[in-house]
């Protein structure tokens, strides 16, 4: 915050968070030219070492971590929860369980959070195991961006899990695969949603936009066909993120769009997969993105330090690797549905455990009762609290629990 001031001396308060209002003016440009010249040396600075328009965020409070929402069983009970129970079926594409599942998305949105976009990105293909059938694929799209851009003016957090299952083995359920991730993703979309729009309002009010921090949006990604009907191989796999990410690259918006095309507005692809079992690590995967990753790390670290968290993993955190240094990363190659992105040059952030939780993985086993809820509930909470801090909700931080009444009753 403190480097900010000096762009703000001019500016009058005109709400009750005066610091953020400092924080999303428009520096005003008042001095003399060789200060203007730093200012601008020091924003190329800024934004050429800071990847595709992310910010440099404000943390969250421990009182806004306190507030955000807990997973409940009402979303996340295996039988009866709102989110995850409807997903905890077969759903193999081109089969009545995909688009039962597709509807329970599309309607959730629509009923719950209608602000959201909702775009279908739709594909055929055939594959080993169904002979010239063409295969309908459904990419699901929810999209939030600030009222006041155009399309391509604003850069994306997104978010992403597949939502199909496995042929094979017969009755094959997919709960950490990925079932789960998707409901997580429902969660935090349910739960940074309210936020959003009184930012979004606060920053109508102000005239506020136009730079990539006051831009900034979200957007889920629910991808179909990621497994293999067969064996895994570079056709048979990653049906709709390859068809999606071709796609995206070859939609370009209009000349002097900020962004572009769709592709280029992921400021970070953070894709779920496998998760929800009980003491499984994600390690940190790519050097290009640890600053993300110890991002997250971090909000997780705290999340337990404040009581926050449910799950008590063996290694005592799902990211325990916010210290590993650059010379410990190598090269990775597991085929997963960000692959298609980083290809194209979108910077991942894979949230996959390493080990697979074998016993689980593409077995039977792989099903709502071998779901450990305390990690589910958990992931829940932090991939929240990182996007609400990536989104920097900080501007619109909510007041401390318990503490309204005394301040009101002082007021009086
Ligand atoms: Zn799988």
């Amino acid at each position: 915050m403190e480097q900010l001031h000096r762009f703000s001396e001019t500016i009058p308060p005109t709400r009750s968070s005066e610091a953020a209002t400092q924080r999303r003016q428009r520096p005003r440009l008042r001095q003399s030219p060789l200060h203007f010249t730093l200012l601008l040396l020091s924003l190329i600075l800024l934004f050429t070492t800071i990847p595709n328009g992310a910010s440099a965020y404000k943390p969250l409070s421990d009182n806004f971590l306190r507030q955000i929402p807990a997973a409940d069983d009402g979303d996340f009970d295996i039988h009866t929860g709102q989110l995850l129970a409807p997903i905890l079926i077969p759903r193999v594409p081109g089969t009545e369980g995909q688009r039962q599942v597709q509807q329970h998305f599309v309607s959730f949105f629509r009923k719950n959070l209608p602000k959201w976009e909702i775009i279908w990105q739709n594909s055929t293909s055939t594959t080993p195991a169904t002979g010239d059938r063409q295969i309908p694929f459904a990419n699901l799209i929810f999209r939030r961006t600030p009222p006041w851009t155009k399309p391509g003016q604003s850069g994306l957090l997104t978010l992403v899990a597949h939502y199909d299952s496995k042929m094979k083995p017969e009755g094959f359920i997919g709960a950490i695969d990925s079932a789960a991730p998707c409901a997580v993703l429902m969660h935090a979309a349910k739960s940074i949603d309210g936020y959003l729009t009184q930012m979004h309002d606060e920053m109508v009010k102000l005239g506020e936009g136009g730079t990539p921090e006051m831009d900034m949006g979200v957007q889920i990604l629910l991808l179909d066909g990621e497994e293999a009907f067969v064996d895994w191989t570079d056709t048979d796999s990653l049906y709709g993120a390859r068809s999606l990410a071709q796609k995206w690259e070859n939609t370009p918006y209009p000349a002097k769009s900020k962004y572009q095309n769709p592709l280029r507005q992921i400021s970070l692809f953070v894709l779920l997969d496998l998760l929800g079992t009980a003491n499984s690590v994600v390690p940190s995967y790519f050097l290009t993105t640890h600053w993300a990753y110890k991002a997250m790390a971090a909000v997780e670290s705290r999340m337990r330090r404040l009581g926050l968290l449910q799950s008590k993993p063996t290694r005592g955190a799902f990211l325990p690797e916010a210290d590993k240094t650059a010379d410990r990363f190598y090269p990775v190659g597991m085929g997963d549905d960000h692959v298609p992105f980083m290809y194209r040059g979108a910077p991942v952030l894979h949230l996959i455990p390493s080990p697979f939780p074998m016993g689980i993985w593409h077995t039977l086993n792989d099903d709502g009762a071998h779901l450990d809820m305390p990690t589910v509930k958990d992931w829940a909470k932090i991939v929240t609290g990182f996007a609400l801090e990536w989104l920097d909700m900080m501007e619109v931080e909510p007041e401390e629990a318990g503490t309204t009444k005394e301040k009101s009753g002082k007021a009086r």
